[in-house]
């Protein structure tokens, strides 16, 4: 461990962690990459996790969704999540987390006020603008589930491929970005915009934490070649 990059976390008066899906890679979620093998190897995220897919074949999509949920639901926040909580808890205030992340592991490990810029893939939304008789908890059962009265269907609450972003979630996470004075980017490609420009806005130091080269490695005061669960537990020891 770089024992530079330990005094930096010390000494931060406020600390962003940027966290990707190699964040949850060792929970046993795949990373994006890793969803390229497998049971839906054959269809690319691209093609599915957008609103013209949802429209076209609810049925479809929603499903793809429910393997995802079912196998999320049961992986656990792994030590590099636990970590980060602890931090929390040790020092409020001092450490924000912004995730790119849709498994709600870090708000499980404990992390408050997570902005998940990528959304919840547990929860759901209205596909459109809910209307006067749209009440979430009297819904037509289905795949997907369906406004008894009107038919307005509910769809995973993640950011789609085309869609904004939270408009909330990335202000704050963008101002946090500019304001830390430390920035911990962990377990992403950073190849998915806006989310990797927080890395390049930020006045403070950045650490890379990947086991692999990154699209943001060139950011980084510090490059650590290690994964979330083992650096991080190290890195916020303090
Ligand atoms: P990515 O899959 O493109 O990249 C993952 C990165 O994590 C890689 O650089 C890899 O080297 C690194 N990595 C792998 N194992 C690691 C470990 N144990 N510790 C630290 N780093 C490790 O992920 P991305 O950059 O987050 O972008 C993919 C997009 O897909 C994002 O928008 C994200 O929302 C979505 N996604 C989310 C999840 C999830 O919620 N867990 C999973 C897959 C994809």
């Amino acid at each position: 461990m770089n024992g530079e990059v330990r005094q930096w976390v010390r000494t931060a008066r406020h600390i962003v962690l940027l966290s990707g899906a190699g964040m949850s890679a060792e929970s046993g979620v795949p990373t994006f990459r890793d969803t390229q093998t497998g049971l839906w190897a054959n269809f690319r995220p691209e093609q599915l996790a957008t609103e013209a897919a949802y429209r076209s074949d609810p049925a479809m999509v929603w499903d793809w969704y429910q393997v995802r949920r079912d196998s999320i639901a049961k992986v656990q926040p792994n030590p590099g999540h636990r970590a980060v909580a602890a931090f929390q808890r040790r020092h409020p205030g001092r450490l924000t987390v912004v995730t790119q992340n849709v498994d709600g592991l870090h708000q499980r490990a404990g992390s408050p006020g997570v902005l998940a810029l990528h959304g919840n893939i547990a929860e759901d939304r209205w596909l459109d603008a809910p209307r006067a008789c749209c009440d979430a908890s009297r819904l037509r059962d289905g795949r997907p589930p369906a406004c008894s009265a009107c038919g307005n269907l509910r769809r995973p609450a993640v950011v789609w491929f085309g869609e904004m972003l939270p408009a909330a979630e990335l202000e704050a996470a963008e101002a946090a970005a500019q304001t830390c004075d430390l920035m911990l980017v962990v377990g992403t490609s950073g190849v998915v915009y806006p989310a990797a420009g927080l890395a390049r806005a930020t006045a403070g130091r950045v650490v890379v934490i990947n086991p692999e080269p990154s699209a943001l490695d060139d950011a980084g005061d510090a490059v650590l070649r290690g994964t979330a669960a083992t650096m991080l537990p190290e890195l916020l020891a303090g």
